[in-house]
């Protein structure tokens, strides 16, 4: 049986300084950790009553129902693809969305096994973009509840830009240029169209 947050929390207390903050981890030591100088760990906080509502959990407030294929760059029947509606540090992000209202646990068995292939898919078209040392597949989850997973392209060569710690880099990085941004995403949307689906630019 999984821990309660109330055990947790107490088991982190009894491992905590007088303050309350547990001891820093190992990640300050990796490569890619992006901060340095003196840093502590946040005092934890003690559990609430309940998870806080995400965005959008009533299919009439949210964002991406209320706007259809609005700056989709690509879609079939079922699926959207989206960038980020501003450029951001990494050369491309992009983020693949149902076009049904439903969580992952939600989607259905066509819809499951359609996201595994279109996982590759979109690998693979990202990656024809020059310079691309990784496409990051990531699904978090708690901001907004309509399904969506992200695509995280960070550039080859630079070795501290690489991990889990690329998605905090690609708020650290100076914006890629918009023209550059829009050729990305350009070539993403086509070559995925290639193998089904239509791209919107
Ligand atoms: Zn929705």
């Amino acid at each position: 049986m999984a821990e309660s947050a109330e055990e947790i929390y107490e088991r982190a207390l009894a491992a905590a300084d007088a303050d309350g903050r547990l001891p820093m981890p190992d990640v300050h030591e990796w490569e890619t950790f992006p901060f340095e100088g003196d840093l502590r760990v946040r005092p934890l906080l003690p559990p609430v009553e309940a998870e806080p509502p995400r965005n959008g959990e009533d299919a009439r407030e949210c964002w991406r129902c209320t706007n259809g294929v609005r700056d989709a760059i690509w879609s079939d029947e079922r699926w959207l693809l989206v960038p980020l509606p501003e450029p951001s540090g990494l050369p491309l992000v992009v983020i693949l969305s149902t076009r049904e209202h439903v969580d992952i646990g939600e989607l259905s068995p066509q819809l499951a096994s359609e996201l595994g292939t279109l996982i590759v898919r979109i690998e693979r078209a990202i990656n024809r973009l020059e310079g691309i040392g990784r496409v990051h597949v990531c699904r978090w989850g708690d901001g907004s509840f309509h399904f969506h997973i992200w695509f995280m392209a960070r550039p080859a060569r630079l070795p501290q830009v690489r991990t889990n710690l690329a998605a905090i880099w690609d708020d650290i990085l100076p914006a890629t240029p918009a023209d550059v941004w829009r050729a990305n995403y350009t070539l993403a949307a086509r070559a995925l169209a290639e193998s089904g689906g239509i791209s919107h630019v």
